[in-house]
């Protein structure tokens, strides 16, 4: 089974702050307590799984190691988890229950302190997955587009290959370990005897001591680099989206597999076009007269301007649709509509004459439109409702 993100499990913001971060976890303890969840099976394995990421995120150098790599930060040699670095599992017998829980944190602390320290052993280890944002325009998430993106990423370095040794100098088995990269350590404490798997002070875990580091990385075996990765956007994307492009993130160590890319599209608001799932929506402002006695006028769309007629009588708000004028469908065929929303313009600034021209029209109707210069446009529009109710 794959291994909940820390944050996901504890339900905080990546960018949690220490307090935030405490305050779930007790939240969580408290609910997932298995003393408080007899019957549920499953709540040892949620119980230990929150005080697993709490562990993590609480300590601020092991959470840094966390965001940067991942889950691969704490990963064994057999990509099996960093948990399993116990010897005498069997000395925690006389450990019975769940019953004091602070205690039991304190337990956790031991327990996960030893998987922790695992993380920098031998063995390949899978790059952590590498996130960026992009920003594409409206037309560009309606049709798709092919892009770049700058990521900031950690690639073996080229001048060693990984190998952390100046090119043509010897690398040794480490003595300390006899290359295995770990250490064991007895311990005797309350709850019995159990043995530490530690890793190797000496080399760190990587089993080799190297002479002279190489002088490009240093002796890391990898090199911070900003690359210019191509994204395939495809047409009908959305905001929120997110897009994977395999093998782009970070580069992995002894031979492990690079992480994936992660893009989070974010779209530009349109000027004129709004968009609901595959559709897209403008407003159109025609006249009054346009309105009243029909006209044909041109819209924008995605494909540039169209005609549309607008029939003789048009009230202000009538929908009008361009079918397969709007949006790409991002899984199946063919194009969305777009939504022509005529919004009929009230006349401002009428010159005198054209005023007495309304107010003959009006009149026209059989409405009682008296001069009202000082009220208005709508003093007028009110006078002629009421002049209705008559
Ligand atoms: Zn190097
Ligand atoms: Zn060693």
């Amino acid at each position: 089974m794959a291994k909940r993100d820390y944050y996901e499990v504890l339900g905080v913001d990546r960018n949690a702050s220490e307090a935030e971060i405490k305050k779930a976890y007790r939240r969580l303890a408290r609910k997932l307590h298995p003393d408080v969840n007899k019957e549920d099976p499953d709540a040892e394995e949620k119980f230990k799984e929150i005080n697993e990421a709490y562990r993590v995120l609480s300590d601020e150098k092991l959470r840094r190691q966390y965001d940067q790599y991942g889950h691969a930060a704490f990963e064994g040699p057999n990509g099996t988890g960093g948990f399993g670095g116990f010897g005498d599992f069997g000395d925690f017998g006389g450990f019975g229950g769940f019953g004091d829980f602070d205690g039991f944190g304190d337990i956790f602390d031991m327990f996960f302190g030893g998987g922790m320290g695992r993380q920098r052993q031998r063995g390949p280890q899978r790059g952590a997955d590498v996130h960026v944002n992009l920003q594409i325009t409206f037309e560009e998430a309606a049709f798709g587009v092919e892009t770049e993106v700058e990521v900031p990423r950690t690639e073996t370095c080229p001048h060693c290959n990984g190998n952390q040794a100046e090119p043509g100098t010897p690398i040794h088995t480490c003595p300390e370990c006899n290359g295995t990269g770990q250490v064991q350590q007895v311990q005797q404490t309350a709850f019995g005897r159990f043995v530490n798997v530690r890793t190797c002070p000496r080399c760190a875990g990587e089993g080799k001591t190297v002479e002279t580091k190489c002088t490009r990385c240093g002796g890391t075996g990898q090199v911070r680099r900003v690359r210019r990765i191509k994204v395939k956007v495809p047409a009908g994307i959305d905001n929120g989206f997110r897009l994977r492009v395999p093998g782009e993130g970070e580069a992995g160590t002894r031979g492990g597999s690079p992480g994936d890319l992660y893009v989070f599209i974010t779209v530009q608001p349109h000027e004129i076009f709004q968009r609901q799932g595959n559709d897209v929506y403008c407003e159109i402002p025609i006249s009054f007269v346009q309105a009243a006695l029909g006209d044909e006028i041109e819209v924008p769309t995605l494909d540039g301007k169209v005609k549309l007629r607008i029939p003789e009588g048009t009230q202000t708000g009538t929908s009008f649709r361009l079918k397969g004028k709007g949006i790409v469908k991002l899984r199946g065929y063919g194009r969305g509509d777009q939504h022509v929303i005529v919004k009929v313009q009230t006349p401002t600034n009428l010159t005198p004459k054209q005023k007495e021209a309304l107010r003959q029209w009006g009149e026209s109707l059989g409405e009682s439109v008296r001069p009202q210069n000082d009220k208005g446009f709508f003093g007028r529009v009110k006078e002629a409702i009421d002049g209705l109710g008559r």
